[in-house]
């Protein structure tokens, strides 16, 4: 610009060409166009054939000239399926329709319209429509004059245009699996709470935590557990498919978000497969991991409206499930607003409890804590060959609480290797005063068994009691393979230095890999409880993998002992099986220590089946106020007990038999039954619907009614006389 001004300023002006409007020098402008590449050219006619387009555009499709002349145009474009261009809303082919001025339409050549080795390309297309005064017999444009195609132009944006999808991609992807990042997961919720509010459509989120993520990022390094992230999200996307769209939120939480589904039978099963395909070992570089998954579900518009308040509830529901023994899923239901609470009580009571039988030797404590033994029986002769040992907690104020309840708890916050350690030793020393060659086993969590003291910790157990290693028996479940192969490996050689039996519980509910049997040096199988509940049932396969397991246990010179045989008709099943162990209430429950001592006293060692014929699916007792809706009428009673299939309630007199009800379980859970028995205050109902788990032991409706729904029903007023006495029941002891 200097010079230029110099030169002005200085005597001449610059030496520009008279301006030439002759149609060469036009052409030659658009030639040089057209040949660096910068820009195309194209025209249509009036039926939008193209008549005109630059050669070295066609060089970009792959095709001659002659191949693209008269072609339809729209057809040779397309909007990217996978990125719509949201900044042009209406689609080329409608502005084409519309004869609309096109101003930098985003589309990418259609492939198949390509010739061969053609790369992709998208194209910015612009493009007046020619118009003129209406002459007759032409075809009209929306303004009124007569339409004879479109003159247009087009620039390749190609590489701008992947740059740009790659940045949207960044912002709304994870770049590790390539899954919607947490920006994008909640916008896609956002937008179906918003769109399905109206409708009354349902909108469900999962949230998913790995379990023992953690203990594979530790052991195996970064790296490994990057990659183990990439396969659960590739495993997802094939447990899910299109049925919703999946994130990751960041670490190991990932997310589902599902729209039109409320069926709680139908998630339910979904979150079970999502489980069992998680907890497939994985292969990373040299090692096989094992790790699970958690499930918290929340539905709006049931739990909530707002994503703040589904997701808070989704979270609540993982809480649960996680701290329910893991592997689990759980819907959100207003009572697990307590858990994480009442959870942090429990760790306090737990180390109190612990105190209780393993602190320092003037504590004044009550023991709060004991173990128990099941016997495990042969069936050929009923002889008593061994016993498991079981751990209860007798709290002073609450009663029992369970182990599948407390172990987790002792896992999470380390107590579990005292816990454990203690358990061991109680149990080995009752067992030193049972005869030769009794045997006992002692449940050994995964957490236990992974720390680098723990054959130490046997060892010491066997040196302060005498008890003969062939003696003790140790059952280890499936997640002692989880991690470290190494520390595994070094603990499975140094235990059978000692000489102490392993056994492999809960066999068949894991990931049961055989690799895993031929690595360890297992003595026994234990085949879980799960299959014998279900072995009477004619369609299951049950009785099918017991007999499985019982051979494949054979052939591998292992014993196999049957858990939770109720009854008799489950016996018959197990022993046609092959079964010669078995370990369940139809011989005996667990017994204290002074009981098993009793019976080996009294010669008692032989104990016969004694107990239902039939195994019955089980009832859960409960003591819960419901609502029961008979025509216009609501009536309050109590339901005591609840399966899939029926109820028991009490509170009502004088309903026949036959007579149609609605329950009200709480929450939305309106269920239809029909009274199949009544007397007194006493009636039976049958679902017609099953109910369905609720993924903790518990049983919920399938569907739900929304509070819209309930608040409009409780609006209507009732108009006839009730027909059912209510009666006030008591709670009974
Ligand atoms: P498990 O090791 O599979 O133990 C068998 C469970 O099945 C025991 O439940 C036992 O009482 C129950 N059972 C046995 N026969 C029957 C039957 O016929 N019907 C039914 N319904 N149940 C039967 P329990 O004592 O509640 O223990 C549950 C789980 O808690 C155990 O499963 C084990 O995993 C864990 N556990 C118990 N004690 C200890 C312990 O001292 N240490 C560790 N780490 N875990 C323990
Ligand atoms: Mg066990
Ligand atoms: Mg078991």
């Amino acid at each position: 610009m200097k010079n230029l001004l110099r030169t002005w300023n200085g005597s001449s002006p610059p030496q520009v060409a008279p301006p030439r409007d002759d149609v060469a020098h036009r052409l030659a402008v658009f030639e040089d166009i057209e040949r660096g590449h910068s820009g195309w050219f194209w025209a249509t006619d009036a039926a939008g054939r193209l008549t005109y387009i630059s050669p070295s555009a066609c060089e970009r499709f792959g095709l001659a000239v002659e191949a693209l002349l008269g072609q339809p145009f729209t057809s040779l474009f397309e909007a990217d399926p996978e990125h719509p261009d949201e900044r042009s809303e209406r689609p080329l082919q409608f502005l084409f329709g519309a004869h609309a001025r096109l101003a930098d339409v985003t589309v990418r050549l259609v492939p198949e319209r390509c010739g061969p080795g053609a790369r992709p390309a998208w194209w910015a297309l612009s493009g007046l429509p020619k118009l003129d005064v209406a002459k007759p017999g032409s075809a009209k444009s929306e303004s009124g004059g007569a339409f004879h195609g479109y003159r247009g132009s087009a620039r390749d944006i190609t590489l701008e245009y992947e740059r740009r999808i790659e940045d949207s991609r960044l912002a709304e992807f994870d770049s590790l699996t390539g899954l919607a990042n947490r920006h994008r997961i909640f916008r896609r919720f956002d937008q179906m709470l918003a769109a399905f509010k109206g409708t009354l459509r349902p909108a469900t989120l999962m949230m998913l935590d790995l379990d023992r993520f953690k203990h594979v990022n530790d052991t195996l390094g970064h790296p490994a557990g990057d990659e183990l992230l990439r396969q659960v999200g590739q495993r997802l996307t094939r447990v899910v498919g299109s049925a919703g769209e999946i994130g990751r939120l960041g670490g190991d939480e990932f997310q589902v978000v599902l729209a039109d589904q409320e069926d709680r039978g139908k998630l339910g099963e979904l979150a079970e497969k999502i489980i069992g395909v998680v907890s497939q070992p994985y292969k990373i570089d040299d090692n096989h991991v094992v790790i699970g998954v958690s499930i918290g579900m929340a539905i709006a518009p049931f739990d909530g409206t707002e994503r703040e308040e589904i997701i808070r509830a989704a979270d609540l529901a993982l809480y649960a499930a996680k701290h329910g023994g893991r592997g689990q899923f759980r819907f959100y239901s207003s009572d697990l607003k307590d858990e994480k609470e009442e959870r942090r009580l429990l760790e306090d009571a737990l180390r109190d409890a612990i105190a209780s039988v393993d602190g320092p030797v003037d504590s004044w404590d009550e023991p709060q804590l004991s173990m128990v033994y099941q016997p495990v029986v042969r069936t050929e002769d009923h002889a008593v060959v061994g016993f498991e040992a079981l751990m209860r907690w007798d709290h002073p104020t609450r009663g029992p609480i369970p182990p599948t309840v407390f172990i987790p708890v002792a896992e999470d916050s380390g107590m579990i290797l005292q816990l454990g350690a203690w358990a061991l030793r109680q149990a080995a020393r009752d067992a030193t005063a049972w005869p030769h060659p009794l045997r006992i086993a002692v449940n050994v969590s995964a957490v236990q068994f992974a720390h680098p003291d723990f054959p130490g910790v046997v060892s010491d157990v066997l040196d302060a009691t005498g008890l003969d290693p062939d003696r003790l028996e140790l059952e280890l479940t499936e997640s002692v393979f989880m991690g470290d192969g190494d520390v595994t490996d070094g603990a499975f050689k140094a235990l059978k230095l000692l000489g102490v039996r392993l056994a492999l519980d809960d066999f068949g509910t894991g990931y049961s890999s055989l690799s895993y049997l031929r690595a360890a040096p297992f003595d026994k199988l234990k085949v879980d409880r799960s299959f014998v509940d279900s072995c009477t049932l004619s369609e299951q396969n049950s009785a099918k993998i017991i007999a499985a397991i019982i051979g494949l246990a054979d052939a591998l010179g292992m014993e196999a002992t049957v858990e939770g045989v109720e009854a008799f008709d489950q016996r018959d099943v197990v022993c046609a099986t092959g079964a010669r162990l078995i370990q369940g209430f139809l011989y005996s429950p667990p017994l204290e220590q002074a009981a098993v001592l009793e019976r080996m006293r009294t010669d008692a060692l032989h104990i016969p089946p004694d107990g239902p014929k039939r195994h019955r699916p089980e009832r859960r007792s409960v003591y819960r106020r419901i609502g029961v809706i008979h025509e216009d009428h609501r009536y309050e009673a109590l339901l005591r007990n609840l399966s899939a299939t029926g109820a028991g309630i009490e509170g009502l007199v004088g309903v026949p038999v036959g007579t149609s009800l609605v329950l009200d379980l709480g929450a939305g859970q309106l269920a239809v039954v029909t009274v199949s028995r009544s007397e007194d205050a006493t009636i039976g109902v049958e679902f017609e619907t099953p109910l369905v788990s609720d993924g903790a032991g518990g049983l919920v409706t399938r569907y739900r009614a929304s509070s819209y729904a309930l608040a409009a029903a409780a609006r209507m007023a009732s108009t006839s006389t009730p027909q059912f006495l209510e009666v006030e029941v008591r709670k009974r002891a």
